[in-house]
């Protein structure tokens, strides 16, 4: 089975050849974090613009370097959702295009569940699983009792994780995107300024991040106002050890609960450090749950994720038409 993975959510173009639902034959990554830099932040027509620009270089060059030819691939899986509209479309309408002119089945994928796949190109599935989807735009716990199948059993009230990361990042006056400068600093630093921890109420696998980010920017403030210096070394570090603490201590107890056999880390903060680290000793306590945790290629945007839960979906019968259209905030639950 050869699927042609499309990507467009957010400001990645990405194409991907998988074999197998498994086995990346080439994925290829046009990242425009240089072009929203000086925003400081993803600007949506911007990020349209450049997918059209790019798509159809990068979807050339992953049939290339995988020496496959259109005819040759058996399904197309494309983002229908969730990110931003004109982005999606553009990878959408690229796909529609391509399945239309060549009669090749189309499959559209939710982004998050791409996230979640990334890790069955590492490693084969064992159910029921748990997934701590941590990226730019979602924090959430998703129960998966089989393939295809999303429960989401808790999610963050406010802000992402990634969100949280780029905005204290900015605070800090450290360039977008954040999340990796400040897991940089956190790594040169000691978590010595007590930050809150957002545990919300006794059972709930929900999380917050809000409380967490005015704590950081207070905590400038202030100091500023007394004419002190604060470490942005030290409060990276306490930033991150708040992040973690939370994100493992729930992920541990929802693992437990729920009496999973695997745990995948998904979604761009995923290649974090601390939470890498965090994550792999805690699970090593736990000889009856396998951890998995994606290579840094695959934590960020990239189509490959995309082709693997395409490939998986396609064996289950799901099926795009040429009415099929972009969704901004699609749920991953249906
Ligand atoms: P979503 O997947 O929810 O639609 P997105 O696609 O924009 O959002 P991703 O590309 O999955 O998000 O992840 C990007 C996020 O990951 C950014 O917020 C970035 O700061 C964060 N990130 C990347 N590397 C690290 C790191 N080492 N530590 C913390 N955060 C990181
Ligand atoms: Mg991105
Ligand atoms: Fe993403």
């Amino acid at each position: 089975l050869i699927v042609l993975g499309i990507e467009t959510s957010c400001d990645e173009t990405a194409a991907s050849i998988v074999k197998n639902g498994t086995e990346i034959i080439s994925n290829v990554v046009a990242s425009q974090i240089e072009s929203h830099k000086r925003f400081g932040g993803v600007v949506p027509e911007l990020a349209s613009r450049h997918h059209v620009e790019q798509m159809t270089i990068v979807i050339e060059e992953a049939l290339k370097q995988a020496n496959v030819s259109i005819k040759e691939v058996d399904a197309i899986a494309v983002t229908e959702g969730p990110g931003l509209v004109g982005a999606l479309l553009v990878g959408v309408n690229a796909a529609k295009a391509l399945a239309f002119s060549h009669q090749i089945p189309l499959v559209p994928v939710h982004h998050i569940a791409g996230h979640i796949y990334a890790n069955r190109l590492m490693t084969e599935l064992t159910f029921p699983l748990l997934s701590l989807v941590v990226s730019g735009g979602h924090t959430e716990l998703v129960y998966m009792e089989k393939h295809g199948s999303f429960k989401v059993i808790g999610e963050t009230l406010d802000d992402a994780a990634g969100e949280a990361y780029d905005k204290v990042a900015r605070t800090l006056q450290l360039p977008y995107p954040g999340g990796p400068h400040i897991d940089r600093l956190a790594h040169e630093g000691k978590p010595t300024i007590d930050l809150p921890r957002a545990w919300l109420e006794e059972g709930s696998y929900d999380f917050s991040f809000s409380g967490l980010k005015s704590a950081v920017i207070n905590t400038l403030h202030n100091a500023e106002q007394r004419g002190e210096i604060v470490s942005p070394e030290d409060l990276a570090a306490s930033f991150q050890a708040s992040v973690v603490e939370v994100l493992t201590e729930k992920t541990i107890r929802a693992a437990k609960e729920y009496n999973v056999r695997q745990v995948l880390l998904a979604g761009g903060v995923a290649a974090n450090k601390g939470l890498r680290n965090s994550l792999t000793s805690t699970f090593n306590n736990e000889p009856d749950i396998e951890l998995v945790i994606p290579p840094l290629f695959l934590c960020t945007d990239n189509a490959a994720m995309i082709a693997a839960a395409g490939s998986i979906l396609f064996e289950m019968g799901k099926r795009g038409t040429m009415e099929m259209n972009a969704h901004p905030c699609l749920d991953i639950e249906i």
